[in-house]
């Protein structure tokens, strides 16, 4: 039986820093699927020990995002029922500045095993020490002055900074010779030669363990299997599992996540309005899309089947299947994605999720009880907005440009009612007759069907081209170049706003006709 054999624990183990970058999301991800395929637990850490880089309310905002895209955790943070922010499980507290005790204990125990030294070195030596090294091209590196102190030494340094109020910092002690050798799940044997390790902080003068020692610790007692994390934490990897040694724990299981690149194979952009998972969402971006998209950072099934669902992500996800070279993040093919989601949706549904980018555009009024669809349009009417843009759209947020002419009437230039085979006199006659047209025409006969056959029949009648008639009675209606067909918009807008608005509309081209003309 092999013996390593156990639970599966994952963890995602952010530092509260504001928003969520697209990187933590994959992360996140990518360990909440690995947890769940192999019928495991996912647990939510925050790494707080860097007291400087806290933002307020910045665990509650990674937990609403990732709520908001189903990454789900069993353990750690979570919103109880009154909303609130609360822990859970049974390996907590789940917030690093709650742990001092488990690191103290742990960094008592490396001091005593002579795993770990004191240090006194002040913050102008090793600036200078720096310097030296940079001017002879050397790796920047402590120079262990204070690994080789006696115990008298040590002693006096100990009473001097208490007479000054100070705090010695703790470093551990690399061992001088030998390798380290990491076993990565992606990325295979990594071998480190220890020369070249420096000895890292492990507590700070403030009283907080650096992240390299808390880290081994919480992922020790909260019995985590695997660190699923991104690669640039690799040339930390030795340092944990020589303080894994040192401490006499097995370590846990590790896996790196290729790098995101931008298109130009750059580093992904760190700026917060490219990257942000919130500004995705807020831009229009499906959830289901975003998750689908961001699996793919990194992760391939081997197959053709590009769409998946969560569900099916967590059946297919297994971590042999994710690449070592760089991810790209294409724009375009996170659009692409989110089209084939809208396409996918039923219009209603499709329709609610749009409710709120009317809004914005100030197309419709919020409703009151957030429920119904506000300054009096039906839902039915917005359902069929949906299904007429459906097709062509890319992101929620352009519904406000593209269907404002189901909301209010278009503003646009005289010009472009004209066909490009047809003039402005004889556009205009063309608009004075189906305005005559619209007159006789009963609400029964606005749907699509029977607008098609009346006007198609008005235009044989009347000897004129299809052009010279369906392009203005397009633009009248919608103010755009292009836009879906006449008959389908103008049985839309007979349903939303009544057949007065169709007459409005093209009187309205009548008369920026009278100013071309
Ligand atoms: N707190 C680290 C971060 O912000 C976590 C690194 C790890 O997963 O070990 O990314």
């Amino acid at each position: 039986m092999n013996l390593k054999s156990k639970t599966v624990r994952t963890r995602f183990a952010p530092s509260p820093t504001g928003f969520v970058h697209i990187g933590s999301l994959r992360t996140a991800l990518f360990s909440f699927l690995y947890a769940r395929h192999n019928g495991g637990r996912h647990i939510l850490r925050v790494e707080d020990t860097d007291q400087n880089r806290q933002v307020e309310g910045a665990v509650e905002n990674l937990l609403k995002v990732m709520q908001t895209v189903g990454v789900e955790f069993d353990e750690g943070f979570y919103f109880n029922a009154d909303g609130k922010l609360s822990e859970r499980g049974e390996h907590g507290p789940y917030l690093q500045s709650k742990r001092l005790d488990k690191y103290r204990e742990a960094i008592n125990t490396l001091l005593e095993s002579k795993n770990a030294y004191y240090c006194f070195c002040s913050s102008e030596r090793l600036e200078e020490l720096r310097k030296e090294q940079m001017a002879l091209k050397k790796a920047a590196m402590y120079d262990r002055h204070c690994r080789n102190l006696t115990s008298g030494e040590v002693a006096a340094k100990q009473e001097e900074f208490k007479a000054a109020r100070k705090n010695p910092v703790v470093r551990f002690s690399i061992p001088v010779e030998g390798e380290t050798v990491i076993n990565d799940l992606i990325y295979g044997q990594i071998t480190y030669d220890n020369k070249l390790l420096d000895d890292q902080v492990i507590l700070k003068s403030d009283g907080f363990p650096t992240y390299h020692l808390a880290v081994v610790v919480d992922d020790h007692y909260m019995e985590i299997s695997h660190v699923i994390r991104g690669e640039e934490w690799i040339p930390s990897t030795p340092k944990h599992l020589l303080i894994y040694k040192a401490l006499g724990w097995e370590p846990t299981q590790f896996a790196h996540l290729p790098l995101i690149l931008n298109p130009d194979k750059s580093k992904l952009s760190k700026r917060q309005g490219d990257v942000s998972v919130e500004d995705f969402l807020k831009h229009g971006y499906l959830k289901e899309a975003l998750i689908n998209f961001v699996a793919f950072l990194g992760w391939n099934p081997k197959t053709d089947q590009e769409i998946f669902s969560l569900d099916e992500l967590i059946k297919q996800f297994d971590l042999s299947k994710v690449n070592k070279s760089g991810a790209v993040f294409d724009d375009n093919k996170l659009d692409w994605f989110n089209s084939q989601y809208i396409k996918k949706m039923p219009s209603e549904e499709l329709a609610n999720v749009l409710k709120p980018f009317w809004q914005e555009a100030g197309l419709l009024a919020p409703s009151p009880s957030g429920g119904g669809s506000g300054r009096g349009f039906s839902d039915d009417y917005l359902s069929a907005i949906a299904k007429l843009e459906q097709d062509r759209l890319k992101k929620l947020s352009e519904i406000g440009e593209s269907t404002k002419y189901c909301f209010v009437a278009p503003e646009y230039e005289g010009n472009l009612l004209i066909w490009k085979k047809s003039d402005a006199a004889k556009t205009k006659e063309a608009l004075l007759s189906l305005h005559d047209l619209f007159v006789q025409l009963a609400d029964g006969d606005l749907t699509q069907d029977k607008l098609e056959t009346s006007i198609k029949k008005f235009i044989v009648d009347n000897n004129y081209d299809n052009g010279s008639v369906l392009w203005p009675l397009r633009v009248a209606l919608t103010g755009q170049e292009k836009s879906p067909g006449p008959f389908e918009v103008a049985s839309l807008i007979a349903l939303g706003l009544g057949k007065q608005e169709i007459l409005n509309r093209i009187d309205t081209a009548i008369e920026h006709l009278n100013v071309v003309a």
